[in-house]
């Protein structure tokens, strides 16, 4: 016999390569800054679980591709399934490609579109203000304000589509966490577990490697949930 989940933690496996302060990547800055943080400095790799859904959201994203390319939906043109991302701010570096966001045409209009795979899109009733981030932020250095998230179901590929209206603001805010990312980084000290200040970012800790050390750190707390 196979062992097929094995085989499948082999496929997945790739080595968590250590990061340098100084150059961030645009797909880290929705998530908790702390745990950023720890990735920099103490890199460890990411568990076989989370790999795996990682890879599921992939995998949406390609089918999402080939339904945007298909030649029975003439309504849409798929201009570009990767964006190059390249920005200098002060002394540090923000770059990547994108490979989450894809760039459509529809009625005569540019739109970046960010893809999510979502456990059940019955509950999905606005776009999720983590998601929002990433896509503020390509807007704002694309210069194309039009902007959709949308969210498909892993169970049965339903679909939910919220435009996302472009945020000066926003963008700039989000610039600024990089800015406050690079500072601690600098300092040697971590931001505050931001994930665990309120009701409606606490599950990204179920997902958090560093989830034990951030608990030890500072334990819960009237303001620490
Ligand atoms: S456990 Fe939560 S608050 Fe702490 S680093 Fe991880 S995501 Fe952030």
């Amino acid at each position: 016999m196979i062992d097929f989940d094995h085989m499948i933690d082999n496929h997945l496996y790739k080595e968590n390569k250590p990061k340098e302060i100084g150059r961030y990547y645009p797909s880290q800055i929705g998530s908790c800054l702390r745990k950023v943080w720890y990735s920099y400095k103490l890199p460890i790799d990411t568990s076989p679980e989370l790999v795996k859904i990682f890879e599921l959201g992939n995998i949406m994203h390609d089918f999402v591709v080939k339904v945007l390319k298909s030649e029975k939906n003439p309504e849409v043109e798929l201009v570009s399934t990767e964006l190059p991302f390249k920005q200098e701010y002060e002394d540090f570096l923000v770059s990547g490609r994108i490979d989450n966001i894809i760039v459509i045409k529809a009625s005569g209009k540019s739109i970046l579109v960010e893809v999510k795979s979502t456990g059940n899109v019955d509950y999905v009733e606005d776009a999720a203000p983590h998601n929002v981030v990433q896509l503020q932020l390509y807007m704002h250095v694309t210069g194309i304000h039009d902007g959709i998230l949308l969210y498909v179901d892993k169970r049965n590929l339903k679909s939910k589509v919220f435009p996302v209206p472009y945020s000066e603001q926003e963008a700039l805010n989000i610039i600024g966490r990089f800015k406050a990312l690079h500072k601690f980084l600098k300092a040697g000290v971590p931001p505050d577990p931001e994930a665990r200040e309120k009701r409606n970012t606490i599950w990204m800790c179920k997902y958090c490697e560093y989830r034990q050390k951030c608990y030890e750190e500072i334990p819960m707390s009237a303001k620490w949930l």
